[in-house]
């Protein structure tokens, strides 16, 4: 869809894993008045139904995968009127689910197929032809809105993403737990990068925006500014902040 025929902007945010993409994104998106769509949350719940069959992950192919979570019905929808839109797996929000060990180890391998991409794109852009929208993914700017206003490619040194990512789960880390964790990010970011289908890359025009020394406030704030730079139309529409 062309940024003309959108009634408002596309804000895309991409980057590693555990780079605070999601929890930056929504508070983005409030502060501009806009939805929500965590994508990655996307390519877990096929993952996550993925896990319920009988074969291997090796043996999982793309095409019942993606029959599959059409026939469970997974989507983007508001679980209220006024609420955040959520992914559904037979109409039921999925959450914290989403969240396993299991569906994290394998969702990099459910998300390299083809298919399975474009059963996600389809469902991400169904849920914003308006624009109005913050994403935030791994290729939300180069390959599903290419055309997006505003584009930001999140990084932070990966030990700090660690000690984030343990912290959310509630866990008091040590150095050893730390190095293991982000050994972990690092080899799922090798495997985002490496696919051929819509790899994890910088888009040439996405600003570069190191979290590393930043905190929540700070992030969110650089790219509220940003959007208000690249959308001057933003300032006219609404969006708080
Ligand atoms: O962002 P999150 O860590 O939840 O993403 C889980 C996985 O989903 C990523 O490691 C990646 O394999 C895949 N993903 C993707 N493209 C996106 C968003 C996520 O390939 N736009």
């Amino acid at each position: 869809m062309s940024s003309t025929r959108r009634r408002r902007p596309i804000v895309a945010i991409d980057g590693p894993a555990a780079s605070g993409k999601s929890t930056t994104a929504r508070a983005v998106a409030d502060a501009l008045g806009f939805q929500h769509i965590d994508s990655g949350a996307l390519y877990r719940a096929v993952t996550l139904i993925a896990l319920e069959l009988p074969e291997p992950p090796e043996r999982w192919r793309a095409e019942e995968l993606v029959t599959r979570a059409r026939a469970l019905g997974v989507s983007l929808a508001r679980s209220s009127a006024a609420g955040a839109l959520e992914v559904m797996v037979q109409g039921r929000s999925v959450g914290e689910r989403l969240r396993g060990d299991a569906v994290t180890r394998e969702v990099s391998r459910v998300a390299a197929l083809g298919p399975v991409r474009d059963f996600v794109n389809g469902l991400i852009r169904a849920a914003a032809p308006d624009g109005g929208v913050v994403l935030d993914g791994r290729d939300i700017g180069t390959a599903v809105f290419p055309d997006a206003e505003v584009k930001v490619f999140l990084v932070a040194d990966p030990e700090e993403r660690a000690r984030r990512r343990l912290a959310e789960r509630g866990s008091t880390p040590d150095a050893m737990g730390v190095r293991a964790e982000a050994d972990a990010l690092v080899r799922r970011d090798e495997r985002d990068a490496s696919r051929d289908v819509a790899p994890l890359v910088r888009a040439p025009d996405a600003v570069l925006l190191d979290t590393t020394a930043l905190s929540f406030e700070q992030q969110v704030r650089a790219i509220v500014d940003l959007a208000r730079q690249r959308a001057p139309s933003l300032d006219r529409t609404g969006g708080g902040g």
